[in-house]
């Protein structure tokens, strides 16, 4: 058996398995989707959303890309925010980084990835620009790689809040609540490291006066 029939063959144990357990089971999220959370993360395989929340499928709505970056101009990631958040009317948006993030290292470096990965590493730089001074202070080289994962998470939230979306949601509905989690690779624990409550003041340059 080739590695991705055992993908195939997997699914069918776990279809079986998941029907004896549960005989309702498809029949009742085949009808509907009512997540109350809308997952931001990274795509590294080793951050899978649900398994490390111990939530099933119909519970989480998930948007993953290399260092779960909020881009202002990511029509893809606006997209799924716009529908989890008017549609699906989400109750919690989570930023989930994770503790030794490729993304976030790879950032560090001087290093040419060459076209659009630099393109997108560039909008971690950004980030790394604005902590500069916190960052340059920290000597150890892991505990500052850790700072800036952490960072990433705190600003990427701050992106969620600058968009119409969130600030509409905010304004009609008092929700969602955006959360920043940062996941340990060593220890599978996730550490909250940033909150946004529903109508947080913003930077006056980000606030729409007219929603
Ligand atoms: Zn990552």
């Amino acid at each position: 058996m080739t590695s991705y029939e055992k993908l195939l063959s997997k699914n069918k144990d776990w279809a079986d398995q998941q029907t004896k357990d549960d005989p309702e089971f498809f029949s009742r999220l085949a009808s509907i989707q009512k997540p109350e959370f809308l997952w931001i993360g990274c795509s590294d395989s080793r951050v899978p959303a649900d398994k490390i929340t111990g939530t099933q499928p119909g519970e989480i709505f998930v948007h993953r890309n290399i260092a779960n970056m909020v881009v202002h101009t990511d029509v893809n990631l606006l997209s799924v925010l716009d529908y989890a958040v008017n549609h699906l009317k989400v109750n919690h948006v989570i930023v989930c980084g994770h503790y030794g993030c490729g993304g976030v290292k790879a950032s560090m470096t001087n290093h040419d990835f060459k076209y659009v990965l630099n393109m997108w590493l560039r909008h971690i730089k950004d980030v790394h620009t604005i902590h500069r001074e916190e960052l340059a202070a920290i000597d150890d080289e892991e505990k500052k790689f850790d700072r800036l994962v952490e960072l990433n998470v705190k600003e990427q939230v701050m992106h969620l809040a600058k968009t119409s979306i969130i600030q509409r949601a905010w304004k009609n509905d008092n929700r969602p609540q955006l959360h920043g989690w940062v996941y340990g690779l060593k220890d599978g624990i996730i550490n909250p490291v940033f909150e946004m409550e529903a109508g947080t003041q913003l930077d006056p340059l980000f606030e729409y006066d007219d929603l």
